[in-house]
């Protein structure tokens, strides 16, 4: 998302988005090679992608002025599998994930992805980091189409479910972790 500030760094920001979605696109290649999947319609969210939740957000909450993420799925066993991103602190303007696996090798055991979560930080002091998912958050959705796009903004305490278009529901924190519970 974008830190609300006016100005400046644009084209250095234009050059560091088209990157962003580069990795962003090479990491789904891959991802989606080994694991095309019976993918996320309609699919309930398992407990124990909210537990990594709130794991997540304990971890965000720290500084909040880093990333933190997960790529949720299948072992080849079916059972489910957080794979956790490696940690960035946000850039100057922006905090974005990448959802580059913290460990290879967890991520060498998903065989189907269902969804990608990350968190939007809190921020700090005076910087404060947009809560809802970004233009980038949904260009990276229309490209996982039929994966679950989730974002959870630590401040506003909201969880977005959004594809390539829209934010297509939103629904409070405490909903979504004490849901199917
Ligand atoms: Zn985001």
């Amino acid at each position: 998302m974008k830190r609300f500030r006016t100005g400046l760094d644009i084209g250095l920001e234009i050059g560091k988005v088209v990157l962003e979605v580069m990795l962003i696109a090479v990491l789904l290649a891959i991802l989606f090679s080994v694991a095309l999947a019976a993918v996320a319609q309609g699919q309930t969210i398992p407990p124990e992608v909210k537990q990594a939740t709130l794991v997540a957000l304990q971890a965000s909450d720290t500084d909040g002025m880093h990333e933190e993420g997960f790529i949720w799925g299948r072992d080849a066993a079916g059972n489910v599998l957080i794979v956790a991103s490696k940690v960035r602190p946000c850039g100057k303007v922006k905090c974005e994930v990448t959802f580059e696996a913290a460990d290879p090798n967890v991520l060498a055991k998903l065989a189907a992805v269902d969804g990608f979560e990350h968190i939007h930080p809190k921020g700090k002091g005076k910087v404060e980091w947009g809560q809802p998912p970004s233009v980038e958050d949904q260009e990276f959705a229309a490209e996982s189409p039929g994966a679950i796009n989730i974002v959870v903004g630590s401040k506003s305490k909201l969880v977005y479910f959004f594809d390539g278009h829209n934010i297509t529901n939103t629904i409070k924190l405490k909903d979504f972790l004490k849901e199917n519970k």
